[in-house]
């Protein structure tokens, strides 16, 4: 074999750092300090959705099919840079940065204590 050639082509779509299900807390805006685990990537927009943070009520007229009528509380998207990352190893708020595992997988590691972030992969 005349050796793997590199892909030159990035694939464009951004990607974000952060997953569903990380814990994350808020460094900017009227949330700032909370933290919560994110329930939605919105990786087109640059955003996520973190339980619990950000919240806005929304006014819903009732409708036939809607459940709910009336006010409730939902949250709304953060955009990834008003959240950090909360390393589930040290607790502290870190960046990542990756590597590839010995199976040729990439993983995300903590800056702070280089644990590996993706063990189950
Ligand atoms: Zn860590």
């Amino acid at each position: 074999m005349a050796g793997q050639k590199r892909a030159t082509i990035r694939k464009m779509q951004p990607k974000l750092s952060v997953r569903t299900g990380d814990q994350v807390e808020v460094i900017s805006g009227k949330d700032r300090g909370k933290r919560g685990t994110i329930t939605e990537v919105r990786p087109t927009e640059n955003r996520v959705i973190v339980e619990g943070v950000n919240m806005v009520k929304r006014h819903l007229r009732r409708q036939p099919n809607a459940l709910q009528a009336g006010i409730i509380d939902m949250p709304a998207p953060l955009s990834r840079s008003n959240v950090m990352l909360i390393c589930p190893n040290c607790g502290e708020t870190t960046r990542v940065s990756h590597t590839t595992l010995p199976n040729g997988k990439r993983a995300r590691i903590c800056k702070h204590c280089t644990e590996i972030l993706d063990k189950e992969q």
